[in-house]
């Protein structure tokens, strides 16, 4: 608090219905005084906080009719005084008004910088920060709610719950050095190794749900893989609704990984259209085929397609043999070209031509990747969040190692202290300024 005056347009620039300028510090209410006329007899001075109020907005050569709102400390998103104009929604207004405010003493906000005044006066921890970074930038249903869960503080919840039980332990290690009893501090070392074993075992359970949040922040990456000529490109353009891969009957033209995104119930799918996978003397398809054996390997799930009207060969089965460690859905398509309805042990038969189990597909990709429900509640999807959790595990094995090898309390008690460390990183206690600025740093202006 007691900070100057930041201001920005809170809304994305170009054309709207309304746009938004926001000031935030110790006195907007000073620049408010002096750029808004009210309609009706209230000062902005005797402004309630939280209500909206009407009157002609200043934009310096020109004046917009308009809104203004006033949020008072510490009960406001940045836990300063805050107040928000509403004009209409040009370019040239908001910027007109905004500029307004820098003459009247406000400073142009940095990117994030609303947000990390609100970190940095106890609104919210970093990992709630980024949660809002999340959510803004959410490309799909299931990352905006994630970033919703994480803005709602639910990680950092948990974290700080263990936090405490472990600065319980660092309490209980401090006394035991500043006062030690051999035998009591025996018995004190096997009490806390099993608080550190329950302590890890929770923090486990909570970074193992990064497998599914980095598929949802980051999209499950789906190969599509098989010979030449089978359909692929053609159900990845029945999968993605549009024309986006190059389809053609001549054998070995997907040169390269083409990607498109797809969303199935809310959630991401990166798909990459492998090149043919076969041996061949062209260079450039050699590349592609080192391209496919990447993706491959960095695939979540993989789709083998097969042209069952041409029946399947030795060289699917090398397809197949490449696929062999991954989650696989097993297509054969081109079933509209074939009148035969022998069973077979595909897990979908399709028509890229008519669309015949392309909705299956789709279901199946979900079910490989999430399960036959998916995780409600996947709040772990930032990849700092859970390296940092991985370090408090490391510290903490560290740790009962040094007891386990009866180790002097107060070396176990370094471990101890590096654990609480690493989970300070997530709510933001430990970040380094470095840390801070880069999360900051991923905002918009206005934000
Ligand atoms: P890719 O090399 O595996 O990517 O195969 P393409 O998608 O380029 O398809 C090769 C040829 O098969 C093209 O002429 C497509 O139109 C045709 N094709 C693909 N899928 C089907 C299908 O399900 N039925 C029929 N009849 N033709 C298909």
């Amino acid at each position: 608090m007691l900070e100057n005056n930041i201001a920005a347009i809170a809304t994305p620039a170009g054309k709207g219905g309304v746009a938004i300028i926001r000031i935030s510090g110790k006195d907007p209410l000073k620049i408010a005084e002096q750029m808004f006329k009210p309609v009706g007899k209230t000062e902005v001075s005797a402004f309630e906080p939280y209500r909206m109020y009407p009157g002609q907005i200043d934009g310096g050569s020109f004046t917009d009719y308009g809104l203004c709102v006033y949020f008072k400390a510490p009960a406001s998103y940045t836990g300063e005084d805050i107040v928000e104009f509403q004009c209409h929604g040009g370019e040239n207004i908001a910027r007109g008004i905004l500029r307004q405010t820098f003459r009247l003493g406000a400073k142009p906000a940095g990117k994030g910088e609303f947000t990390k005044r609100a970190f940095l006066n106890g609104k919210l921890s970093l990992a709630s920060a980024e949660g809002v970074a999340d959510m803004i930038n959410g490309e799909s249903d299931a990352e905006v709610k994630a970033g919703f869960l994480l803005y709602s503080e639910k990680l950092t919840n948990k974290v700080r719950d263990l936090q405490a039980e472990l600065k319980t332990l660092l309490a209980g290690i401090d006394v035991s050095v500043d006062y030690p009893e051999e035998d009591i501090e025996e018995q004190h070392i096997a009490e806390l190794v099993v608080a550190l074993k329950n302590i890890l075992i929770k923090t486990e359970s909570i970074s193992s749900g990064y497998a599914v949040g980095k598929k949802i922040k980051n999209g499950v990456t789906v190969a599509i893989c098989g010979k030449p000529n089978t359909g692929k490109s053609s159900l990845l353009n029945k999968l993605l609704g549009y024309d986006k891969a190059i389809v053609s009957n001549v054998a070995g033209t997907t040169r390269d990984a083409v990607e498109g995104v797809l969303e199935i119930d809310g959630r991401k799918f990166n798909l990459y259209d492998t090149a043919g996978v076969r041996e061949s003397g062209d260079m450039i398809e050699n590349i592609g085929i080192e391209r496919a054996e990447a993706i491959i390997r960095s695939a979540d799930v993989a789709v083998f397609v097969a042209d069952y009207s041409a029946g399947l060969d030795e060289e699917d089965g090398k397809v197949l043999a490449m696929l062999k460690d991954k989650p696989l859905i097993k297509v054969f398509n081109k079933i509209d070209l074939t009148e035969d309805e022998t069973p077979t042990d595909a897990d979908v038969m399709t028509s890229a031509v008519t669309g015949a189990g392309v909705q299956k597909l789709k279901r199946l990709l979900y079910e490989k990747s999430f399960g036959e429900r998916g995780e409600d509640a996947a709040f772990l999807i930032e990849q700092r969040h859970f390296d940092a959790l991985v370090r408090a595990q490391e510290s903490l094995k560290k740790a009962i190692a040094a007891c386990d090898m009866g180790q002097p309390l107060d070396l176990i008690g370094i471990d101890v202290k590096e654990a609480w460390d690493a989970l300070g990183e997530i709510t933001g206690e430990t970040a380094t300024e470095a840390i801070i600025e880069e999360i900051f740093a991923k905002f918009c202006v206005g934000k």
